[in-house]
């Protein structure tokens, strides 16, 4: 199976439980999470009165203009994403702060059936996506073969789970960069938003780039008031990238 984007997932997002004695008078449409950072915001002042008269999407972009990130780290937000390569993973683990990661493992999990992700850049010619196909399934083949054969030579390991981790931890070596894996990444929206700001920018890598893209989709329509400010536009290279109204916060 060969994936040609990326699926993204929400897993989970804030409850919001406002106290009955520090009440907000809340303007405008929002979700949990965006009250959840509009609440932490107006207890630093106790304006809860929301003496302004702001609504919420109003209020969270003043505090994207004047840069108090802070406020933003009480949202977390949980995506599963799959369809995507194990480099993509590799560069998108490099972002920590604010950041949690469980991800696919390839020493309980046997890849005799894994998929691969097909590299941007390749997809559209023909030749290219089948020299590029042929590379992976003998790969893949490579590694049914080597596993298979460990499994043998380490057949007097009594455990059968170490066996096949024995096998599968070796086996793994010969399987491509662009293998599929899945990961549940969990992040506060200040996180979300470097690493977005980062990912989605012109500079970076094709598959994550594309990622990026998809999670900023998802993620403009489930918490609009965080992510509003993100201009997606077409790039010089004719691909789609995406850049902050309000810089890193
Ligand atoms: C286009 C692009 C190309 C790249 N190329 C390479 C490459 O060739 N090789 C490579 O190794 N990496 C590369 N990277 C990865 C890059 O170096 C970072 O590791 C990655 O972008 C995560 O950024 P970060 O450390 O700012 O993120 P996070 O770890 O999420 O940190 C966010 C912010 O928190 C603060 N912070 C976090 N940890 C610390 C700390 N320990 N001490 C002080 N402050 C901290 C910093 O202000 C930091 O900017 C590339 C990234 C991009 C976007």
């Amino acid at each position: 199976m060969f994936f040609y984007e990326p699926r993204v997932t929400v897993l989970a997002r804030p409850a919001f439980v406002e106290p009955e004695h520090l009440p907000v008078q809340w303007m405008g449409d929002s979700t949990d999470g965006e009250r959840l950072a509009e609440f932490a915001g107006r207890l630093c002042y106790m304006s809860q009165r929301n003496p302004a008269k702001r609504s919420t999407r109003e209020y969270l972009e003043n505090i994207l203009k004047q840069g108090h990130g802070s406020v933003l780290e009480h949202a977390n937000y949980s995506l599963l994403l799959e369809g995507i390569s194990r480099s993509l993973t590799h560069e998108l683990v490099r972002h920590r702060a604010g950041f949690a990661y469980s991800q696919l493992s390839q020493r309980y999990v046997d890849e005799s059936e894994a998929a691969f992700v097909v590299p941007p850049a390749i997809i559209g010619d023909t030749a290219l996506e089948e020299a590029w196909k042929r590379q992976v399934e003998s790969a893949q083949h490579a590694y049914v073969a080597l596993v298979d054969a460990l499994m043998e030579r380490y057949a007097w390991v009594g455990d059968k789970v170490h066996r096949r981790k024995m096998a599968r931890e070796a086996g793994r070596g010969v399987l491509p960069n662009s293998t599929e894996t899945k990961i549940v990444v969990t992040a506060n929206v200040r996180a979300w938003r470097t690493m977005l700001e980062l990912r989605c920018g012109e500079g970076a890598e094709q598959e994550i780039r594309r990622m990026g893209l998809q999670v900023l989709r998802v993620l403009q329509v489930e918490i609009p008031a965080f992510f509003a400010d993100f201009e997606i536009y077409l790039a010089d290279d004719r691909r789609e990238a995406a850049r902050p109204g309000f810089h890193k916060v």
